[in-house]
């Protein structure tokens, strides 16, 4: 039966081309639509025109042979797409095609029946999506960028050949499969990725965006930034592919890690900075459980680190300080951490073990064998080069969690117990304890009045003779601070004067004072004798001043018509260690105006005796702490001797301070001491007092009647904290 004719009405109404042909390519029957697609107005006409198909029909003359081959061997083809020529008139079109084979009863072939589509528009579309498709490939490839089409669902992912070589790999070396990459990513960074792509996939970022490491062929690390799209979805939503690209961005990682390492590591010791040690800390304390091992803090400053800075140079300074660093860390444990704060300061922080809280004094005892490790470790010689330097350290303790809980407070209270630590004499450890906060909050406070009290006429300045121990005349007297505050009260010199040094308020105050000590002992020349000398303390703070600072206390001198030997500048031991040459500069300008110089507190300090030669002293003052046990026989006797007769020597004069009793007076005048101050002659005086006391004795009077002054305490003294 003629399959064809008894569907002919079927047939020519098909909206698309039928047809039948002989196996060897003869065209036996077209329907309307083929006729219609051929360009022709009748059956007749295609049938003479379509006589070759092979070379008629098919732009590329292989495709009939590849269409009978599979009609043959499957029985039909499907889905057969090809670009034909339109017979008519030759014009090219896509066509596609579907066929199946007739066969006779014998089962011999009879002819072939099928079907043929235009798809020529639907083609051109998608061809030249895929050809804009590989242009914008082409130039993000151009632009160094490695493009990759990844089908979500299937797995399966195209890179380009871009992508591969920036992995070191060669086209074709990496399979087409997600995974692949996936699997080379570092573990650190997959979490991340993965959760860049669900946010991505749920619509929570228009583009995928992520930076991660990916290990390359050679087993290196490669930074990348890949950015993405999903392009398109299911009916349900489901991302189905997603292109995108990846970068290299090594580079700039690399400049990241650098500019990081900078900015937490210190570029000398290679130790970490501040701000690390800081991150390190805060990191740690939020680990820390109750209950669970605590830690401590450890300032530790190097005491005598400026005198090698200034006197052997930086790059002798800079190798003791590479030196000390290594030093520390051969203290330590392998969990502890040491960081430099900068200048000489490092930190050292220590955890307890795990499983031991800690109980205040066990911990204090756990951490002693360990400072006293960093103590000698710091004490022992430094060869740097030629130099053979020796320094000592000071360390301040705070541990978590009993005195601190935030960084910020441990490094306030390690900074305290420094601070003590230092103040006791240094080369010593101090634990931070409440005592020491009541301290520092005291000293903040009084900081914080002494910023108003020159401004608010809080201050007075008394004054102290120096008696002639031979003859118990008085042509010179001591200048002495006071500080009266309206709720506090009479504050002592000896706690204000240091948080004056330390503030830098010791500037003003003591020029204050100057102008306060210049303008009496003018009047005092007029008014008791024309040699009259006071002598004014001077902190080592005040010589830390430019040039010109000199300059001014000289010039008020002169503007009052005074010699500069009016006056005498009190400094203490300390200043004479300071190498600083403004430091030398300044007192020889001091000695040039004409003014004494007197070395306080002889005895307390460092004691050297080499420094009195190099600068020109007038006058050494004894220590009160000296004068104090002064019995015949006593030791303090013997040293008296020692310190009068060595002054001598050097031709300098003596003044004994804190002479309280006859007995002291009269040893120290069989010594040789040229003059005495202290209680056993007057208390600080206010100028009134000090002006009725010269009226009201003689030189004799003063010398006999001193054992009484004694006890009565009543000279007047002003301010009443001496
Ligand atoms: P300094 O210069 O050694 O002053 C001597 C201190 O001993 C004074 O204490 C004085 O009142 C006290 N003193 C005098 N005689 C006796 C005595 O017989 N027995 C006892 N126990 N003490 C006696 P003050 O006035 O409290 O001053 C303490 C320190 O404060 C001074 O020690 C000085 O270093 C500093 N200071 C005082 N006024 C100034 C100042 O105007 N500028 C600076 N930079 N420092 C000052
Ligand atoms: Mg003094
Ligand atoms: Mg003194």
């Amino acid at each position: 039966m003629d399959s064809v004719a008894a569907h002919s009405l079927l047939f020519d109404l098909l909206p698309i081309g039928a047809y039948r042909t002989t196996p060897a390519g003869k065209q036996l029957r077209a329907n309307a639509a083929l006729v219609r697609l051929n360009g022709f107005s009748s059956e007749a006409d295609l049938l003479a025109a379509a006589t070759r198909l092979e070379s008629d029909w098919y732009v590329q003359p292989g495709r009939r042979q590849q269409f009978r081959e599979s009609i043959e061997r499957q029985g039909q083809v499907t889905n057969f797409v090809s670009e034909a020529y339109r017979l008519a008139d030759r014009t090219r079109i896509w066509v596609r095609e579907a066929a199946y084979v007739v066969r006779d009863a014998d089962g011999a072939v009879l002819y072939y029946e099928g079907t043929v589509e235009d798809i020529t528009q639907s083609h051109t579309t998608a061809q030249a999506l895929a050809e804009n498709e590989a242009r914008w490939r082409l130039a993000l490839e151009a632009a160094g960028e490695g493009v990759w089409d990844w089908h979500v669902q299937t797995g399966q992912e195209y890179c380009s050949d871009q992508l591969k070589r920036m992995f070191g790999f060669e086209p074709g070396e990496l399979q087409d499969l997600a995974q692949e990459l996936d699997d080379r990513t570092h573990p650190d960074d997959q979490a991340r990725m993965r959760q860049d792509r669900e946010d991505h996939f749920n619509g929570l970022t228009a583009t995928y965006r992520n930076e991660h490491r990916v290990r390359c062929k050679n087993g290196s690390w490669k930074w990348v930034l890949s950015r993405g799209m999903v392009v398109s979805r299911d009916a349900q939503g489901r991302p189905l592919r997603m292109i995108g690209t990846h970068t290299d961005i090594s580079a700039r990682k690399q400049a990241e890690a650098l500019i990081w390492q900078q900015a937490h590591f210190d570029a000398l010791t290679g130790l970490p900075n501040r701000r690390m040690l800081r991150h390190q800390l805060d990191q740690a304390l939020s680990q820390v459980l109750p209950g669970g091992p605590g830690l401590a803090v450890m300032f530790i400053d190097l005491d005598q680190f400026k005198e090698v800075n200034d006197t052997l140079g930086h790059d002798v300074g800079d190798r003791l300080l590479v030196q000390a660093a290594a030093r520390i860390r051969e203290c330590l444990g392998p969990a502890d951490v040491v960081a430099r704060m900068g200048g000489d300061e490092f930190t050292v922080v220590v955890s307890g073990e795990a499983g031991t809280p800690v109980e205040a004094g066990r911990w204090a005892d756990r951490l002693q064998p360990l400072l006293q490790a960093l103590l000698g470790a710091l004490s022992a010689p430094f060869d740097l080069g030629p130099h053979r330097v020796f320094v000592s350290a000071s360390i301040g303790v705070a541990s978590f969690p009993e005195d601190a809980q935030q960084v910020e407070d441990l490094f306030k209270h390690a900074d305290q117990a420094l601070y003590v630590a230092k103040g006791e004499g240094r080369n010593r450890y101090r634990f931070f304890s409440r005592e020491m906060q009541a301290a520092a909050q005291w000293r903040a406070r009084l900081e914080a009045e002494l910023r108003n009290a020159l401004a608010q006429q809080q201050f007075s300045v008394v004054y102290q003779p120096m008696v002639a121990l031979a003859t118990g005349h008085v042509h010179k007297a001591e200048a002495l601070l006071r500080w009266t505050h309206p709720t506090l009260g009479a504050v002592s010199p000896a706690q204000f004067v240091p948080v004056a040094e330390a503030s830098g308020l010791i500037v003003p105050i003591g020029d204050w004072v100057f102008d306060q000590a210049a303008a009496q002992v003018a009047a005092w020349r007029q008014a008791i004798d024309p040699d009259f000398q006071i002598s004014i303390n001077k902190s080592p703070a005040q010589f830390h001043q430019r040039a010109t600072h000199t300059v001014s206390w000289v010039e008020r001198l002169r503007s009052l018509g005074l010699p500069g030997s009016s006056v005498a500048i009190e400094i203490t031991e300390g200043l004479l260690l300071d190498t600083n040459e403004a430091v030398t500069m300044h007192l020889n300008d001091l000695r040039l105006a004409g003014m004494d110089v007197s070395l306080d507190d002889f005895g307390t300090g460092y004691s050297s005796l080499s420094y009195l030669q190099k600068l020109d002293i007038d006058f050494l003052k004894i220590d009160q702490s000296f004068v104090r046990n002064l019995t015949p026989g006593s030791t303090d006797l013997t040293l008296c001797k020692a310190i009068i007769a060595m002054a001598n020597a050097l031709g300098m004069q003596v003044v004994a301070e804190g002479v309280e009793t006859a007995e002291q007076r009269d040893l120290l005048c069989q010594a040789g001491c040229h003059f005495g101050q202290g209680y056993l002659f007057a208390r600080p005086m206010a100028p009134d007092v000090f002006e009725r006391w010269m009226r009201d004795s003689t030189p004799a009077s003063r010398m006999a009647q001193a054992a009484e002054a004694t006890t009565s305490g009543a000279s007047g003294a002003a301010g009443g904290s001496a």
